[in-house]
């Protein structure tokens, strides 16, 4: 269903037809939804129904699921819906591991990117990390810690002062999330393709060829 937004009170809301006003404010003339305020009505959704399978959730999971809404931008949700209902939820095992490992192989190489950039900045990672009481890192040129750096901060860990480094990207187990993921991780992944079952398809594109992604994925064994 299309999106749009008012640009009096700034509510993004769905509808099928062009709206004649804004369903909050009455203003009269809604405009189509920028990609911008695409992504925010979508990113704030899937957060939430994120955080309400989270808790029942194994650790793991709940740090894997965060990975897979950064990669997965919603505008690109036609896409992602054929890969989660195709290549995870419906999908033997392997395969799923598989589509796991490639979605690993590309968070860990936006993770290093981010960090060469931090670098260039003349900024140091330290080892131990202290952290405001909202739970933010204080590190020096926090700013320039690229996005996925800044996620990979974010999160939970045995030992929250810690620094996270690319072994909590490892060490998450997904042969088990493949293999045995509980209930409420299940319930979130079918929930999201639930929520994005109407976002069109980019430039009416046809169905994505996603064998050239599983190619990538193979020659990753780590
Ligand atoms: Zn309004």
């Amino acid at each position: 269903m299309p999106l749009y937004a008012c640009p009096r009170c700034h509510n993004i809301f769905p509808s099928p037809d062009k709206p004649s006003a804004c369903p909050e404010c009455s203003h009269k003339y809604p405009l189509v939804a920028s990609d911008v305020e695409f992504n925010t009505f979508y990113t704030s959704k899937l957060t939430r129904l994120r955080e309400g399978h989270a808790p029942a959730m194994t650790m793991d999971e709940r740090n894997w699921t965060l990975i897979l809404l950064f990669l997965n931008k919603p505008k690109m949700s036609f896409y992602t819906s054929h890969l989660l209902r195709n290549y995870v939820l419906e999908a033997t095992p392997e395969l799923c591991l598989d589509t796991y490992k490639g979605f690993r192989w590309e968070f860990t190489r936006r993770v290093k990117q981010d960090r060469i950039a931090l670098q260039l900045e003349g900024y140091k990672e330290s080892r131990l990390l202290m952290r405001r009481e909202d739970g933010t890192p204080l590190v020096k040129g926090w700013d320039s810690y690229g996005p996925a750096l800044r996620l990979l901060y974010s999160f939970e860990a045995t030992d929250p002062h810690k620094a996270p480094n690319l072994g909590n990207i490892n060490r998450i187990d997904l042969a088990q999330i493949a293999g045995a993921p509980t209930e409420a991780y299940r319930q979130f992944l079918s929930d999201w393709l639930e929520a994005v079952k109407d976002v069109p398809s980019p430039m009416g594109r046809i169905l994505p060829e996603a064998k050239p992604l599983l190619k990538l994925m193979k020659s990753d064994d780590t």
